[in-house]
């Protein structure tokens, strides 16, 4: 049976349900797994107390983050089923903004069937190289709580920065101990990804994505190395999870 919602661009919650609306056609076309709609869940419970807009702290980790990746040797682009769903389209924008990066499957709830529907989604965008679906080319990283996770060793094996969104804390905490520099997209705060990862742009991804293309086309024009070495090196994670706490707080705090 096929459900249609009205949604009118004067409704306050406008921008959210049509996001929302993106994430359940990717759950019934089988990109997303249900765990994922979950995720998505807790996500726009953040959004909310943000106030569904980006902030100056995550206006300031996107800029930070265009230096890291335009800076990287080898940058690869992790993606799983939400953000497939969310924007598969500005995924490869971003990916052809950098021109040196490449793109890798990374599902925590694996299927065979699924992995193939998001390889196929990404086709649509024009990507001919999809890491991560070969299984003879997978290597296998320990992980915490003991299950084993499987990268490309053509893909994040050999990467040095990795920009992974929506990530889950125990894969990102993998990586930072395989010496990865990890950029992320997390709603939350106080997620263990968000405290663990380099640069952590507290953000609704659907906003993050434009905006990251933006300013990497504009760095590389008209900032020098230095410069971008200087972004980075300036930048402090914590001090900018804590703003974006703050802002959270006073959101609260001006609506009562
Ligand atoms: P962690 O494992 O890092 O401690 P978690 O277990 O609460 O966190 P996961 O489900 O593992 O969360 O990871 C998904 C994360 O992505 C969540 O923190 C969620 O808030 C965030 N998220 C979901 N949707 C979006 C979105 N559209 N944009 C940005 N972040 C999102
Ligand atoms: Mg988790």
């Amino acid at each position: 049976m096929t459900r249609k919602i009205e949604l009118h661009e004067n409704h306050p919650r406008y921008l959210s349900l049509l996001t929302r609306e993106k994430l359940v056609t990717g759950f019934k076309r089988g990109l997303v797994a249900s765990e994922g709609l979950i995720a998505h869940g807790r996500g726009e419970c953040f959004d909310y107390l943000l106030g569904e807009y980006t902030t100056e702290s995550a206006r300031s980790a996107i800029n930070v983050a265009s230096a890291m990746l335009l800076l990287a040797r080898y940058p690869v682009i992790s993606v799983n089923g939400n953000v497939t769903a969310l924007c598969a389209d500005q995924v490869c924008r971003l990916n052809r903004s950098l021109g040196h990066s490449v793109i890798e499957i990374n599902l925590f709830y694996y299927t065979r069937e699924r992995e193939k529907l998001i390889s196929e989604e990404f086709k649509k965008y024009g990507l001919t190289q999809i890491l991560g679906t070969d299984p003879e080319n997978l290597v296998s990283i320990p992980e915490l709580e003991s299950n084993r996770r499987l990268v490309d060793r053509d893909g994040i094996s050999k990467a040095d920065v990795v920009f992974v969104p929506l990530e889950d804390g125990d894969r990102t905490i993998a990586l930072k101990r395989m010496n990865k520099k990890v950029v992320t997209v997390d709603l939350n705060p106080l997620s263990r990804t968000a405290l663990s990862s380099d640069i952590t742009i507290v953000d609704n991804i659907v906003r993050v994505l434009p905006q990251l293309i933006e300013r990497i086309t504009y760095n590389r024009k008209y900032s020098s190395e230095d410069d971008l070495k200087e972004l980075v090196e300036s930048f402090d994670n914590l001090d900018g999870l804590r703003k974006t706490l703050e802002v959270m707080k006073s959101q609260q705090v001006s609506v009562l």
